[in-house]
């Protein structure tokens, strides 16, 4: 996925707290731990799948710039075919993400002005490579994971080789970048486990912080 463009988003009024990570470093899983405990999730990996599902907002544009071809007999985007062509056309990339990037930005603002919590959770695995996120939410936590735990897991998950997971970890921003761009952080090296305690000490910390925001 590439970095989300917000220029046309709204300034997030509620206590958004804006959750990134590497590939595979547990964004899903301590988001999950997260919303049990009554936090809003906005997941813009869902957002951004939406908007090229069947009758998706983004289907209409899709279909004006690069033709019935691409829309599958359903009407969503053909992704197979989308994902082969944007592979060989870097421009036909940029395209794509010209009619994307600005729909993620406005249905992220949408989701995160309607959502219902203790506060908002946006999760954006290209928070960091974006740039223009960071000054929108009021705290950044990063979920860090140490390269090898990283390769493995999304190994396991995936079936991909090491070759081919660090290739994508390579397209991403680094660790140090990501901790340097960090309010928060949760070490997602062990076993589920040690997520609680930290997520439990988080919680009660962005609670005091949305109570007097
Ligand atoms: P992606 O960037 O691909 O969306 P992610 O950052 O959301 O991934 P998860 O999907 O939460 O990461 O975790 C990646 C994989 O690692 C999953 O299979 C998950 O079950 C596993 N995993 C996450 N945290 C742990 C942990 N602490 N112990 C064991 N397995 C874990």
């Amino acid at each position: 996925m590439s970095p989300l463009s917000p220029s046309d988003a709204k300034p997030s009024t509620p206590f958004t707290v804006g959750l990134t990570g590497g590939i595979g470093s547990g964004k899903t899983t301590v988001a999950d731990l997260f919303a049990e405990r009554g936090v809003a999730v906005v997941d813009t990996d869902l957002i951004a799948h939406q908007l090229t599902a069947p009758n998706g907002i983004a289907i209409a544009a899709i279909r004006a710039e690069f033709g019935d071809a691409f829309i599958d007999t359903g009407g969503a985007m053909d992704r197979k075919k989308m994902r082969e062509y944007v592979f060989s056309d870097p421009l036909a990339k940029q395209r794509l993400e010209a009619i994307l990037h600005p729909l993620i930005g406005t249905e992220t603002a949408r989701a995160i002005a309607q959502a219902n919590g203790h506060y908002v959770m946006p999760v954006i695995p290209l928070l960091v490579e974006s740039g223009k996120w960071q000054q929108r939410f009021t705290r950044i936590l990063v979920i860090d994971c140490d390269e090898q735990t990283q390769i493995q897991r999304v190994m396991q998950r995936n079936a991909m080789n090491e070759t081919q997971v660090r290739a994508i970890m390579a397209a991403q921003a680094t660790r140090q970048q990501r901790l340097e761009a960090a309010d928060d952080v949760i070490v997602n090296n062990a076993g589920v486990d040690a997520l609680a305690p930290q997520i439990e000490r988080l919680h009660a910390f962005y609670m005091s912080l949305a109570a007097c925001h």
